[in-house]
């Protein structure tokens, strides 16, 4: 049996959920009989049990209004997973693979900063992780 985290795209609840094994998971997942605990929603996936890399990214200008509903949709996603992970700063690569090989047992995802070569590393290694542009709190 394995357990995954999973989550709903539409209400964002995170709830866990029991497989017989990965391969079940997916299975179940293509003729969509994951639905959501909370809202039912079939939008359901697994995604936050992988580790997650925050990178700082300058290419959203403060200047651009057509970037407004961009930020404020990834000012949105910064806040959840402020809520929903931990923060381990530039330990990002040494925290993922603890969780990746000792199984560790931790309620949260994780976050921090970790550069392309430690990126490409993980992923050699088989930990995916998602990078998304983080919006500092003090400009709008
Ligand atoms: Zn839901």
């Amino acid at each position: 049996m394995i357990k995954y985290k999973l989550i709903c795209n539409d209400c964002e609840n995170i709830f866990d959920s029991w497989f017989a094994s990965s391969k079940e998971f997916e299975k179940l997942k293509k003729k969509n009989f994951l639905s959501c605990i909370n809202c039912n929603s079939k939008k359901v996936d697994k995604s936050l049990m992988a580790p997650l890399v925050i990178k700082k990214s300058k290419k959203l200008n403060k200047k651009d209004n057509k970037n407004k509903d961009i930020r404020a949709k990834l000012k949105e996603y910064k806040n959840f997973i402020k809520k929903n992970f931990n923060y381990v700063g530039k330990n990002f690569a040494y925290e993922a693979r603890i969780m990746h090989y000792d199984k560790k047992k931790s309620e949260k995802g994780i976050y921090g900063d970790a550069s392309l070569d430690q990126i490409k590393e993980l992923k050699e290694e088989g930990i995916e992780t998602d990078v998304i542009p983080w919006i500092n709190d003090n400009d709008n």
